[in-house]
């Protein structure tokens, strides 16, 4: 497996990937190991979890630096991306006892019944290279402690990151072949979706390989959760904070560099206070360090590779075609690597490119509406239904506009993000399933009937 440093443009020494017939023996050894996991008793299971956290926070700067290396993640980003991960596998050491506890049906009063939630086998995790270490344990804190077991397919540029993840486990202590890093290419996916050894799979990424997955394990009726990607409105309202708006605004849109499916991607200004909020938001995307990301203070590192960094430019160029207007940036940068500067656009068509295609970069088009309707039209008026933010003074005119919009996950007054403890995912072209709190971890799960005469 090729890897290219993105802040430099130097290649990697390649990764070894595994043959078919090592997938085929990793789907074997897979099997055998749920036989006897699926019997260990859930405190068990939640305490390697928790001894998976520890692992987490004393190795966290060895783990951030090969994100670092691989996808160019900010050394500062990538540190605390570790710690996230060692908060959701603390989260659900505590909770997943009592989200997995028999569930009493009492309006069955003849009899006793009740939904006993058992694991399904090996879950295959089809998953992408922006938030290496997170997107991975978003999946296995809770579907390893529900008594599944997981094979990873991570992104073809970030192997290390996959088998680091594999050692995380280990050195917590975890049976053998309870979590596996499969070190494959997207085509090798589709027989491991066929084998009858798999149970279910999961995917972030794009919609071309969310479909893809689907598709076939649809044909092998398996279950499967999506998360793909998102075009996120960002609402400003007339009453809203806009200091507070500017600022949470620059830093959702650039966020991980701007490679995040919940990143801010719309900006959606009430006409009342556009110009103000317009000045305000260029000035804080205007006043972010751009530069090496192992440099502590940087905020915006390379794109992750070099075709994704051309394919955002193409959006921008196509977007300035159709006659929008550009407020910053807007070419990629003149330095070694792939680094492409915070943009802002407006005027933008609404049959632009970033109008209506998911930008994954630093680039923020703006967009001025006359009141909260037309602001709610224009944030539903795409394929994608991730998250949503809509920023209000008056909390139940947030709460309003909040229930209106076609995502998954809505805040008002703060930026989109996945919380260990509140349901992540999407509705639309964005996916369908949940990850994370209780929903996450019953989502394979048999979610089986017992009933007592
Ligand atoms: P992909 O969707 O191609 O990659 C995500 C994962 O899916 C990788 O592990 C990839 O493997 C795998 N994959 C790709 N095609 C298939 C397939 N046909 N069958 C099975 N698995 C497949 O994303 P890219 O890296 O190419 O990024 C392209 C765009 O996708 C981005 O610009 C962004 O819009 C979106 N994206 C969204 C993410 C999100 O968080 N929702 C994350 C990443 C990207 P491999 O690397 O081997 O191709």
């Amino acid at each position: 497996m090729d890897r290219v440093n993105p802040a430099t443009g130097e290649t990697l020494e390649p990764v070894e990937g595994h043959s078919d017939e090592e997938v085929d023996d990793a789907l074997a050894r897979a099997n055998t190991a749920f036989e006897s996991w699926r019997d260990r008793s859930m405190i068990e299971r939640r305490e390697l979890l928790a001894d998976a956290a520890d692992v987490l926070r004393g190795n966290k700067r060895e783990y951030a630096e090969i994100m670092t290396r691989e996808m160019g993640k900010p050394i500062s980003g990538a540190i605390s991306e570790v710690e996230k991960c060692a908060w959701v596998c603390d989260y659900y050491a505590e909770t997943a006892g009592e989200q997995l506890a028999d569930e009493a049906l009492s309006s069955a009063s003849e009899a006793s019944a009740f939904v006993s939630y058992e694991p399904l086998g090996p879950i295959l995790a089809v998953m992408p290279w922006n938030y290496p270490f997170w997107q991975v344990f978003r999946f296995a804190a809770p579907h390893l402690t529900a008594g599944n077991v997981g094979l990873l397919k991570h992104a073809s540029n970030v192997p290390e990151c996959a088998m680091a993840i594999a050692d995380v486990f280990e050195r917590a202590g975890y049976p053998e072949d309870v979590f596996q890093s499969l070190l494959i290419g997207s085509d090798q996916v589709e027989a491991i979706l066929e084998d009858d050894r798999l149970r279910a799979a999961t995917l972030t990424g794009s919609e071309y390989a969310g479909r893809a997955v689907a598709e076939t394990a649809g044909h092998e009726l398996k279950k499967t959760v999506l998360e793909l990607g998102g075009s996120d409105p960002f609402v400003v309202l007339d009453d809203a904070d806009l200091d507070a708006a500017a600022a949470t605004g620059a830093g959702a849109r650039t966020l991980n560099s701007g490679q995040s499916c919940i990143a801010a991607k719309r900006f959606i200004v009430h006409e009342d206070v556009y110009d103000e909020f317009l000045d305000k938001f260029t000035d804080e995307m205007d006043a972010l360090t751009i530069g090496d990301p192992t440099d502590e203070d940087t905020d915006i590192g390379p794109q992750a590779r070099e075709d994704l960094m051309e394919d955002l430019h193409d959006q921008v160029e196509r977007t300035l075609d159709e006659g929008a207007s550009l407020e910053l940036g807007g070419e990629p940068m003149d330095r070694e690597g792939y680094y492409y500067p915070p943009t802002v656009l407006t005027d933008v068509p609404q049959d632009a490119a970033a109008a209506c295609e998911e930008t994954f970069g630093p680039v923020a088009p703006v967009f001025r509406v006359s009141d909260a309707e037309e602001a709610i039209e224009l944030a539903n008026d795409v394929d994608l239904g991730l998250g949503a933010s809509v920023w209000t003074e008056d909390l139940e005119r947030g709460e309003r506009v909040a229930r209106r919009f076609e995502a998954g996950c809505c805040f008002v007054n703060e930026l989109v993000k996945s919380d260990p403890r509140v349901p992540f995912g999407g509705i639309k072209d964005s996916g369908y399933g949940r990850e994370l709190a209780g929903h996450g971890i019953r989502e394979f799960v048999n979610k089986k009937t017992i009933w007592v005469q």
